[in-house]
């Protein structure tokens, strides 16, 4: 299972409304792209963004330096 953690470049973040998440997926049964955040939440598929955010979870800080 190919693990995906940017698009084109460009790192997956989530912004929840009041923090920023670092994201990582997968590819699933071919097309489908599930979508996590460090800290284990669910990401809707078309909530995610890619770009240079700031990450402000510390959670996922965390898990970020743990890698
Ligand atoms: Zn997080």
């Amino acid at each position: 299972m190919a693990k995906i953690e940017n698009i084109d470049g460009l790192p997956l973040r989530f912004n929840d409304g009041s923090l920023v998440h670092a994201v990582q997926g997968s590819v699933v049964q071919g097309d489908i792209l599930l979508l996590w955040t460090l800290c284990l939440h669910d990401v809707p598929a078309d909530a995610a963004v890619t770009g240079d955010l700031q990450v402000t979870c510390v959670n996922c800080l965390e898990e970020m330096d743990r890698a």
